[in-house]
């Protein structure tokens, strides 16, 4: 190996207990005493009694201890079913749809029948799932439809440690639901002992402990922090195994772009090894990845060969992977940041928080004692990291939250019972952009228009988009932007050696509505899809995840039926000034004006940002004065996603109560660059 990295080891995450642990091989048969095993087993008896002496409990237990996968399990041998489905929220879809796997495994049943998940824009239940995993997001939604979740007899709040935003809105509810409802139990679980909080909360709820059991892990630091962590921990997975015994090692990633250059790195870097070295399977695991590979992660690793799974923050807590014996922590993740005064949400890579770190260095010790090389230095980890993640509710846009909050009748809320208090700046500026997409009215009322958004699974500006679409004849065709757009910028494949072809496939879909932006982009490709009869061999020819583009028909047809339920009727046209019009309706703040230095300033609290290099519009000739945008990110500077040449004057046509003549008045006599001059970075 060329490289290698200087770690020095002075910590040690102490153990506690040494149980031994054996764990079965064989894959889809799991055996009775593997599930014994688990923590969590010895107390099965006693969780049942105080689930049923107490209304709500909270249970708190080392990650990986059974509480997801055991306890709606020992509720459903306990009769709990007889009277309601159990449902179990998770703060990540791919945790939901994990452990409803696994779980449906040890229940010898199908998953979809008694044991299901449901995660937006995919339900995976029938009328005989009595066990359900569902994001927080679908619970909330379910709230909507049922306010009293009357065909539930528990609701287990799993993940509650993790903050998300969708979980202490669900925390609210249920608490309010515990109060109403004499049947129903309700859990929240939590991974970390800081469980007071909940207990507090829930007017002193009592807290169950499940003693965990963990070994001691050697904490390494890096002498120097790293540039490049991405690179750094691949060299460090190299140098685990070139120099250390058999066991499996976690790499925590930030997001499927760094998972996928890990991939391509190690798969490079390994290939020149020979047989010297054991096999290395490389298995990545994020939200987007197809479930059949992220089902690979668990599977057990043949004798000889070494595991590298490659995670984002999702193997933190919400899976647990045996065999893990090396953890590697560059001490970043994604974060939302939400800044209301300007309006903009961004996603941040920040480093974690101490006890992020903790919990990795953590997985490295559950089956054995284990190593973790933290590729940052023990003075970053002391001085630049904060105790505790901050909840979600604190940094993010409550837009659609409060449209959900309000379409409940829950109208006071600045008086709302909160477990932390979102900033009162940013309820506000929520407030005011519902009114402005006209869901609410001068008092703060939901208007039908509101409700009627309420009803979609959609962002506000989306869910606006498309009940104005209507207005503007092209319903069909904004239905499959939105669809495109839900599937998070994975249509376009590039592989390295084809750049140069996928570009020049990806530009011909931008050209055929004249080159006017992304939205119109993926309209083009989806319906050449449709004309090419949905065909695999299409997708090849031109660059495009087929997989992607299923899921974008999946998500497509879901909404074509739930636009009968809002009441808009079905329409088509051609004409991309309709479309574009259709677009400005929900995302008339989404916009921007070109520069004379080549970038784009925002309208209201004016930020300077750049298109960003995955845009049709990036390398284009003529730069378009006023742009919409989908999304705005914040790498090495603000970029935004998926734009879209607008027409000012359409801003006072669509928006009039929003935008002053003024703002956006096209100044043409301005002299403005011809071409781009872009800042590539
Ligand atoms: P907790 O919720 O307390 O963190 P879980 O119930 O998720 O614990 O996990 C209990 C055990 O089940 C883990 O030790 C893990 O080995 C196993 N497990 C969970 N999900 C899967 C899966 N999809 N495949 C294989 N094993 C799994
Ligand atoms: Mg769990």
């Amino acid at each position: 190996l060329d490289d290698s990295i200087d770690f020095i080891s002075e910590d040690i995450l102490s153990g506690q207990g040494t149980v031994e642990m054996k764990s079965s091989l064989s894959k889809d048969i799991i055996q009775k005493n593997e599930r014994e095993s688990l923590p969590i087993f010895p107390f099965r008896e006693e969780l049942l009694q105080a689930i049923a002496a107490y209304k709500v409990l909270v249970v708190v237990g080392e990650t990986g201890s059974g509480k997801t996968t055991q306890l709606p399990q020992y509720l459903h041998e306990a009769g709990y079913t007889k009277r309601g489905k159990i449902g179990c929220t998770q703060p990540r879809r791919v945790a939901a749809m994990s452990v409803a796997d696994r779980v449906s495994k040890e229940m010898k049943v199908k998953l979809g029948s008694e044991v299901g998940y449901s995660i937006r824009f995919e339900d995976c239940t029938c009328e005989k799932t009595v066990i359900k995993y569902m994001t927080d997001g679908m619970l909330l939604r379910e709230f909507l439809n049922e306010p009293d979740l009357a065909s539930y007899s528990v609701i287990i709040i799993d993940e509650a440690h993790e903050r998300s935003l969708h979980t202490d809105i669900l925390m609210a509810l249920v608490k309010d639901l515990a109060r109403e409802r004499e049947d129903i139990k309700v859990i929240v679980s939590s991974a970390t002992l800081n469980a007071e909080k909940f207990s507090v909360y829930f007017d002193d709820a009592p807290v169950f402990n499940i003693p965990g059991r963990r070994f001691p892990v050697d904490l390494y630091y890096t002498k120097a922090p790293e540039a490049d962590y991405v690179d750094a921990a691949c060299i460090t997975v190299l140098q685990i195994h070139a120099t250390q015994p058999a066991g499996d090692i976690l790499v925590f990633l930030t997001g499927q772009d760094e998972i996928e250059a890990a991939v391509e790195i190690l798969n490079e870097r390994t290939r020149g090894l020979g047989s010297r070295l054991g096999e290395l399977i490389i298995c990545p695991i994020y939200s987007t990845l197809p479930s059949e590979q992220q089902a690979k992660i668990f599977d057990p690793t043949p004798p000889g060969a070494r595991k590298v799974v490659l995670a984002t923050n999702i193997a933190e807590t919400s899976v647990t992977i045996d065999g893990v014996v090396y953890v590697i922590d560059p001490g970043f993740c994604k974060q939302k940041r939400y800044d209301p005064r300007a309006g903009i949400e961004s996603l941040l890579v920040v480093p974690i928080s101490r006890a992020s770190a903790i919990q990795r260095a953590g997985r490295a010790g559950r089956t054995q004692p284990g190593k973790c090389f933290r590729l940052y230095t023990k003075w970053s980890y002391y001085n630049e990291m904060s105790d505790e993640t901050s909840p979600e509710i604190l940094r993010t846009n409550l837009s659609q939250v409060v449209l959900s909050l309000k379409s409940l009748g829950i109208d006071d809320l600045i008086h709302f019972d909160f477990l932390d208090k979102p900033p009162t700046d940013a309820l506000i500026r929520s407030l005011e952009q519902l009114y402005a997409l006209g869901a609410l009215n001068d008092r703060g009322e939901l208007t039908k228009l509101g409700r009627r958004m309420a009803e979609l699974p959609l962002d506000p500006p989306m869910s606006k988009c498309l009940i104005a679409s209507e207005k503007y004849g092209c319903s069909e065709e904004i239905m499959t932007i939105c669809a495109m757009l839900s599937v998070n910028n994975s249509i376009f494949y590039r592989p390295k050696d084809k750049a140069v072809m996928a570009d020049s496939a990806k530009a011909a879909f931008h050209r055929v509505f004249g080159g006017v932006g992304d939205h119109l982009g993926l309209l083009a490709c989806y319906c050449q899809w449709m004309d090419s009869g949905y065909s695999t061999q299409w997708c090849y020819e031109n660059f495009v995840q087929v997989r992607s583009m299923k899921k974008a028909r999946d998500i497509r047809d879901q909404l074509d039926a739930m636009l009968e339920r809002v009441e808009v009727v079905k329409c088509s046209s051609n004409d991309h000034q309709q479309i574009r019009k259709a677009l400005v309706a929900g995302f008339f703040y989404h916009v921007a004006c070109l520069q004379k230095n080549g970038s784009y300033r925002t309208i209201k609290n004016p930020i300077s940002v750049h298109i960003h290099p995955s845009s049709s519009l990036f390398k284009s000739e003529k730069l378009p004065r006023w742009i919409l945008y989908h999304e705005l990110v914040f790498t090495s500077d603000y970029f935004v996603r998926q734009v879209t040449e607008i027409d000012s004057s359409w801003l006072l046509q669509v928006a009039p109560h929003y935008y002053r003549e003024k703002e956006v008045e096209d100044n043409k006599k301005k002299k403005l660059p011809l071409k781009a001059q872009q800042h590539q970075k």
